[in-house]
């Protein structure tokens, strides 16, 4: 495969020069640009050179460095340059008077060192070379330049070159592109893994050509994602098309979905991984939808993930700033005369003081992402327990509270100390405790979150299978389930009214119940009508905006002093 890779000399190098006297900055700028090689920028001490090299750290090829300097000297510079990674990529020769001090200056992360006064120009403009080379020539080495399987670059080469072309041409408009192919680990299940290299092959290929003649380059990220830099053009159809007619032959019966996700006008002030997330980030928005191939980065994209980066960093302040309430929600036994309030679910509310009010929805997805969600939950544990406690001392009854677990949770080793620790801590007995785990967790690591459901039962808390019917669960499996209570997912009941079949769908969630032998929680419950019919079929307990919206602590102790009352004339 031919790419377009020159170890290209001709490419302007951008030469940082630090040094306090003026004069020396100037004697070596005259060396260098005698040469019509290089760009220069100066600094008068360490601080600026840093505060220079922090706008585009990738525009530099080489610093030339004075060492005794006010503010903050050479050493000073070397110290801080060698702690970071992206810094310490670019070569540093010292210029210095002092013999004794090269030595100390090598150690310290110099590469080289040119004596003052300068002396001969060609021998210092032969060392400036020679330093640019080696360093670029050791940076690609490294990054061992070729994917095996695809002829591609790797990733590594493929940012190296990415560098190199912008300090070629740092103002050509450029785009960033992801390509992914959907499904492929199915590609690889069902056709073997020779004929999934084959595909991988084909998108290399017609990738590679696309961006041989759009001024660019690709690489092969990982197994299925191929990332492509090249020139700004307003339409991509071109390459969705021909990558699709590339791989039409290999399949009548299958057609390979290639998404293309696209960073338009790369941002050039945020670093070039940034600008691949962002095309990933496109490329991802597209998974669901069928219709399109090519997804398109945009400002609303870019809001969505500050919002998300900003939820994220806010959490533990949130936390320690109680801005996290939490919510009951009453749940009412159905099966008797007259509806009892019996329990309720414990659900979190994110009071932002300056976003307003933030449903779960928003964040607890991301914090699902990113594994906050852990610290999360053990929070929202904790106010339920305290919460049982606080009522049990006001009311002198017991409401069982259940609390939802991420799948994460699980996987915590100390989970089931965690549980233990709150309960004592609160005085209260694992049967006071539900915990809903949702259908979906079970579907994607079933045998573990087996076990650990059954040792939790084992101890006397009930497990509650929220949202069931979501996910994916076989008929095997949920035979299996060690569950106390099955919560049916809404969109049952939200059906439910429409048409005869999805009632009867709501039959069957009761038998596959009746054959557990756990009774029903149906979630979602707006209205009278859906309320009776669920009581005629026999579901057992309804929780809903038809009783009541989740509530915080002290509206919900008025569904308290109402059932006490209620069963309290009912002795009379
Ligand atoms: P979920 O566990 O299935 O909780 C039930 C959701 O249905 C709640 O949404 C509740 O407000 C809503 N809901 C209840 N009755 C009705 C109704 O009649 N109509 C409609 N349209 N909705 C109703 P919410 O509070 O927004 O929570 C959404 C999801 O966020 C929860 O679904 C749960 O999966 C998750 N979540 C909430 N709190 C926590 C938490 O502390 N930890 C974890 N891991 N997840 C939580
Ligand atoms: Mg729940
Ligand atoms: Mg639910």
């Amino acid at each position: 495969m031919e790419k377009n890779f020159n170890h290209s000399l001709d490419i302007r190098r951008r030469v940082l020069i630090v040094d306090d006297e003026y004069v020396n900055r100037m004697l070596i700028a005259n060396i260098l640009e005698a040469s019509g090689a290089f760009d220069i920028s100066f600094a008068e001490d360490g601080q600026e050179a840093l505060e220079i090299l922090k706008e585009n750290v990738y525009a530099f090829s080489l610093i030339l460095l004075d060492l005794l300097m006010p503010r903050m000297s050479g050493a000073e510079f070397l110290e801080r340059y060698k702690g970071d990674e992206e810094l310490s990529r670019i070569p540093v020769i010292v210029m210095t008077s002092e013999k004794k001090r090269e030595a100390e200056s090598i150690q310290q992360g110099a590469i080289d060192f040119i004596t003052k006064p300068f002396g001969d120009p060609t021998v210092v403009m032969a060392r400036v070379n020679r330093i640019i080379e080696l360093s670029e020539d050791r940076r690609m080495i490294q990054s061992a330049s070729e994917d095996n399987l695809t002829g591609l670059y790797t990733k590594d080469f493929f940012f190296e070159y990415v560098e190199q072309m912008e300090r070629a041409d740092p103002d050509r408009t450029m785009d960033a592109l992801v390509l992914n192919v959907d499904h492929f680990h199915l590609v690889n299940e069902l056709f073997g893994r020779k004929f999934g290299d084959l595909v991988l092959r084909r998108i290399a290929e017609t990738l590679n050509l696309f961006v041989n003649s759009n001024y660019g380059i690709a690489c092969r990220s990982e197994a299925d994602t191929f990332y492509a830099y090249c020139r700004h053009r307003e339409d991509y159809t071109e390459i969705a098309q021909q990558i699709s007619e590339s791989l039409a032959d290999l399949s009548q019966s299958r057609r390979f979905r290639v998404r293309v996700g696209l960073y338009p006008r790369v941002d050039k002030s945020v670093g070039k991984e940034r600008w691949y997330d962002r095309a990933k980030q496109a490329c991802d928005g597209i998974k669901d939808d069928y219709t399109r191939d090519i997804g398109t980065y945009d400002s609303l994209m870019l809001e969505k993930s500050l919002y998300q980066e900003r939820l994220t960093n806010e959490i533990d302040d949130s936390i320690a700033n109680k801005h996290f309430i939490v919510y009951y929600q009453p749940k009412y036994d159905i099966t008797g005369e007259t509806p009892r309030l019996v329990s309720a679910e414990a659900l979190v509310r994110w009071r932002h003081p300056e976003l307003g009010m933030i449903s779960p929805g928003d964040f607890i997805p991301v914090f699902e992402k990113n594994g906050l969600i852990q610290t999360l939950d053990h929070y929202v544990w904790n106010e339920a327990a305290r919460q049982i406690r606080l009522w049990k001392e006001k009311y002198g009854v017991t409401l069982p509270v259940s609390v939802n677990v991420s799948r994460i949770d699980i996987y915590d080793a100390q989970f089931e100390q965690k549980l233990d620790a709150i309960l004592a801590e609160n005085g209260l007995k694992s049967k006071d405790y539900m915990i809903e785990i949702t259908e979906t967790a079970y579907s994607d690591n079933g045998i573990q979150l087996i076990e650990v459901a059954d040792r939790l039962r084992k101890r006397g808390f009930s497990i509650e299978l929220d949202d069931f019917g979501s996910g994916y669960s076989s008929m095997n499996m949920i035979a299996e389930l060690p569950i106390d209570v099955l919560k049916m997912d809404m969109r049952f009941v939200r059906n439910m009214m429409r048409d005869e079949k999805s009632r009867k769908l709501v039959g069957i969630v009761m038998d596959i119940a009746k054959f557990l032998n756990v009774p029903v929680v149906a979630e979602g419950v707006e209205d009278e009508a859906q309320y009776r019919v669920l009581k005629e079929m026999g579901c057992a307990v309804i929780q809903g905006y038809y009783f009541s919206r989740p509530l915080p602590p002290e509206e919900f102790e008025k569904r308290i002093e109402e059932q006490l009352e209620m069963d309290a004339r009912a002795l009379k």
